[in-house]
């Protein structure tokens, strides 16, 4: 039995991990926002890396109707913060200041061992913060997966989103125990992840959010127009239609993935619901 939703009349796409204060759209968020507006995401989450980032997010996110930020130090910046303990503090007090709705950008990457224990550092120290502030967490898990599991267990949070899930249905349902949802994109779209798309495929509904993690992993179709050599730019418009693709994997109505997707972002970042009423009346 699915959700029943209220937004039936206009199909409502949540991107639930988009970086559009990345360098990638200094030169035309505004119109990027608009494209997705009319393709159907009525909200946004921000993702933070860095506490400059912090600050670019916060001044976006009053701008753009639906927008939601979430604040944190990714684990490719943490090596860029000087003291460790001066940043920190430095991110306790924004957040005290600038309430989010999830505290992320955070996890650890297994493809950069060099920095690990600052990573590891970091990682935990902010799942500090989340429980601090009783907030959710936006989780960067690639190739980190258990060990990114290993300290939600040791620091327990309420739940959030692990964004580019891709890992096994074990590792899945340990995040969905532990409250988490996790986040499927662009990666689906390639008929070579096979693994993703079973993963994604076989999952409950209730499991899954949608991203596009612009401007990365674009889907498909952009890679196929794109330019030799050019990596394309992937944008929050593209939601809608990586979600048609889950739709036509998975066998079901286009509508009812969106609603559900949606309903199931809004389960783990509560005050999304403020946000979307923002969209909407735009
Ligand atoms: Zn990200």
């Amino acid at each position: 039995m699915y959700f029943a939703c209220p937004y039936i009349m206009w199909l409502m796409w949540l991107d639930t991990h988009c970086h559009l204060s990345a360098p990638e759209f200094a030169g035309d968020c505004d119109a990027v926002w608009h494209a997705a507006l009319d393709a159907g995401v009525r909200g946004i989450l921000l993702p933070s890396v860095s506490l400059r980032d912090c600050g670019q997010v916060a001044r976006l996110v009053g701008q753009i109707p639906g927008a939601m930020p979430a604040y944190g130090i990714h684990p490719f910046f943490v090596t860029e913060v000087g003291e460790e303990g001066a940043a920190l503090a430095a991110l306790t007090e924004w957040l005290e200041k600038n309430p989010p709705v999830a505290v992320g950008e955070i996890g650890l990457d297994g493809t950069k061992k060099e920095n690990w224990p600052q990573q590891e550092r970091f990682f935990l120290a902010q799942l500090k913060l989340a429980r601090k502030f009783d907030l959710p967490v936006v989780l960067h898990v690639r190739g980190a997966i258990d060990a990114v599991l290993r300290g939600l267990r040791q620091i327990r949070v309420k739940g959030g989103i692990a964004h580019a899930f891709n890992g096994s249905r074990e590792q899945a349902e340990a995040f969905l125990k532990l409250g988490f949802k996790l986040g499927f994109g662009g990666s689906l779209t390639y008929p070579g992840s096979r693994r993703i798309r079973a993963l994604a495929v076989d999952l409950p509904l209730e499991a899954i959010v949608l991203e596009t993690d612009a401007p990365d992993i674009p889907p498909v179709w952009l890679r196929q127009t794109g330019q030799a050599g050019e990596k394309p730019r992937n944008t929050p418009a593209e939601l809608p239609r990586i979600g048609k693709v889950l739709a036509e994997l998975r066998g079901m109505d286009v509508e009812t993935l969106a609603c559900q997707t949606s309903a199931n972002a809004r389960a783990v970042l509560r005050v999304l619901q403020a946000a979307i009423g923002l969209a909407d009346s735009n």
